[in-house]
């Protein structure tokens, strides 16, 4: 493609991106198609000669399209907002245009610079302390942008790991590494994201994940006890993650209080993950939620999710670069510049070496907006939330599940987790709208988060009739003997199993998708090292409300209960279980077509009024605690 041809397909595109966005609500929220289905609409073996620009395109219309999850639908409640916006595409367009590899100051100085420069803007915006900021006058901090939340708490347990190790070392100058890093105990609420256990699996480090209060916030004085009972049992506390907006139900753990404990404990690290609600701080009225910030040692917040900045762009900001970086820096000849001593290289601040030019997209989204356009942006969302959460309050059939500060609202059918469960799925499998539940105080809740950049009172006022349409229904029809229970249909199970590997059905709730955790298997005496280098047993402690997770517990797990089928392994990666070679008939209609509900995903016509049928209750459902797909 010549630069000719780059100018006419580029004009196309804007446009096919205009009109797509602009007719999202004709499109199903969620596709109808089957595990597969690509596979038997895509040749084995790429093009040998080269294939017409019109062919592409006319596949990602009948091909691409019909898979797709339009999270940017008006439709779309799920998980919490996939940030987008105009000025952020074309800002990533340019970045991509430029193509550099920004790993040092010296591959690409505009690159480091400016991503030095609007994390500090952004930062300063939040309300971070200057401590985080880069290019404050004697900071030691600064910010990055890193590919996700999940890593930029990964590099900050390791860059704790490091420290901690470090320290021990200099007490116990004769024991080794390895043996020192079997002491360490990072800490976090039940409530926090899956990726605080998932940094703690790589870091090799045990992770004890504490009950929150009713409130899903953790306090300070759980968090205490746990520690110093770990510290009489000869562990190591090193590493605290606490959340700002749980991603269950946007809870807040209790971070003054936390950090004012943590004052007994200097040489713990803490991190603030504030994935989806620390862009709200952007709002004055908002910033009293980020008290305690002052101890804290690093905090994240993903622009990729609530400040109209496409993915990826997940911000974290470190009040000492140097303990961050130290744990990350190799230095090879080949890298070294001559301005090494005298900049900034992000090579050194996270896992990846090569890097884009992602501040680009951000900077166009800070100027084209205004922190004055995105403080309306979110004012907007949780308008929108409010009114969602006076919809159920209205209604004597529903309640409102959480404390609604921010853009979410978790909400359920008085009842039983069951009844909910199959409101959710009925839902979900309709197409109309699309939620996703969670655990909170260990009841089944629907989420409900307004996501949509300009999605509009009578968005949220078609999904609450939506939803009480269907909710009248499947109570009426509760009573009916008749009523077929979708999730025990032993002829619609293949079926159900192969569509809910689309939908995550529990965001976060470690216990919910891994019920084992509760009870390591490995063994509950801790081995631990003596000054000489020599191992002592100690017996686990026995928390009443809190469990350990411990590094590789699958993999022993499933050696342990390898042979009986139902092993925590395939209840994680339930997805490893869909055997995607097999060519799949829709059970529907018995073709192979990927979208039995009309053409390209789109609703052929949609109704006002929903009714429940038999043939809907194949939707995919919802449920916590029946991941396995075998
Ligand atoms: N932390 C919180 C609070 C989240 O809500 C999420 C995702 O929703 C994550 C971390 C993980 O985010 P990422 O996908 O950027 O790794």
């Amino acid at each position: 493609m010549d630069s000719k041809e780059f100018r006419k397909r580029g004009t196309e595109m804007v446009e096919y991106i205009c009109q797509y966005l602009e007719t999202l609500e004709n499109r199903r929220v969620t596709p109808s198609v089957e595990p597969g289905y690509l596979r038997n609409l895509l040749p084995n073996e790429a093009p040998y000669k080269p294939e017409p620009w019109e062919k592409i395109m006319d596949d990602v219309e009948t091909k691409i399209m019909p898979g797709v999850t339009h999270w940017q639908h008006p439709r779309f409640h799920a998980y919490f907002p996939a940030g987008n916006s105009f000025p952020s595409i074309l800002g990533d367009m340019l970045g991509d245009a430029i193509g550099c590899i920004g790993f040092s100051w010296a591959a690409s100085p505009a690159c480091t610079e400016l991503e030095t420069i609007v994390l500090d803007w952004l930062g300063k915006a939040i309300g971070l302390p200057d401590a985080f900021l880069a290019l404050k006058e004697g900071s030691k901090g600064g910010g990055v942008i890193q590919t996700s939340a999940s890593e930029c708490i990964l590099v900050t347990m390791l860059a704790a790991r490091a420290q901690a190790i470090k320290y021990l070392k200099q007490q116990h100058p004769f024991v080794e590494e390895t043996q020192l890093l079997s002491k360490l105990m990072a800490y976090c609420s039940k409530e926090a994201h899956s990726c605080v256990e998932k940094a703690a699996m790589i870091s090799f480090v045990k992770l004890r994940i504490l009950e929150p209060d009713e409130k899903s916030s953790l306090r300070a004085d759980t968090l205490k006890k746990a520690m110093e009972e770990d510290e009489l049992q000869g562990l190591i506390p090193f590493f605290v993650s606490t959340t700002l907006g749980t991603t269950g139900s946007c809870g807040f753990d209790a971070l003054e209080e936390i950090g004012r404990a943590l004052r007994k404990f200097p040489n713990v690290w803490l991190h603030v993950d504030a994935a989806y609600a620390g862009n709200a701080f952007i709002c004055p009225e908002l910033k009293y939620i980020l008290k305690g910030i002052e101890y804290a040692d690093s905090f994240n917040t993903n622009p990729n999710k609530w400040l109209l900045t496409n993915f990826d762009c997940s911000t974290l900001w470190v009040r000492d670069r140097i303990r961050l970086t130290s744990a990350l820096v190799v230095d090879p000849l080949y890298l070294k510049h001559g301005y090494s001593d005298a900049t900034i290289d992000y090579r050194h601040w996270g896992v990846p070496l090569s890097r884009r030019f992602r501040s680009l997209k951000l900077w166009f989204v800070l100027r084209t907006y205004g922190i004055s356009g995105l403080q309306e942006y979110i004012r907007h969302h949780i308008r929108l939330a409010k009114r969602f959460e006076q919809h159920v309050l209205k209604d004597k059939r529903f309640e409102v599940c959480n404390e609604v500060k921010l853009g979410l609202v978790c909400f359920r059918l008085k009842g039983s987790d069951k009844l909910n469960e199959k409101l959710l799925s009925i839902i979900n499998g309709s197409g109309k709208l699309h939620m996703v539940p969670a655990s909170v105080n260990d009841r089944y809740i629907i989420r409900f988060c307004a996501v949509a950049q300009n999605a509009s009172d009578n968005d949220i006022d078609y999904a609450w009739e939506t939803i009480t349409d269907f909710a009248t229904e499947l109570l009426e029809k509760e009573q009916d003997d008749d009523f077929v229970e979708i999730t025990e249909d032993p002829r619609k199970k293949h079926t159900l199993a192969q569509k809910r590997s689309f939908f995550v059905r529990m965001v976060s709730d470690p216990k919910m998708y891994n019920p084992g955790i509760n009870t390591p298997r490995i063994s509950t005496e801790i081995a631990s090292p003596t000054r000489d280098g020599t191992m002592v047993t100690l017996q686990s402690p026995p928390h009443e409300s809190s469990w350990i997770s411990w590094p590789l517990a699958f993999l022993f797990n499933s050696t342990d209960e390898g042979s009986s089928g139902k092993n925590d392994v395939t209840l994680r990666f339930r997805h490893l279980d869909v055997k995607m070679g097999s060519s799949r008939r829709n059970s529907a209609t018995g073709n192979s077509s990927p979208s039995p509900e009309g053409d390209n995903g789109i609703l052929k016509s949609p109704k006002k009024s929903p009714q429940l049928s038999r043939k809907r209750g194949t939707s995919p459902n919802p449920r916590p605690s029946d991941g396995n797909l075998s």
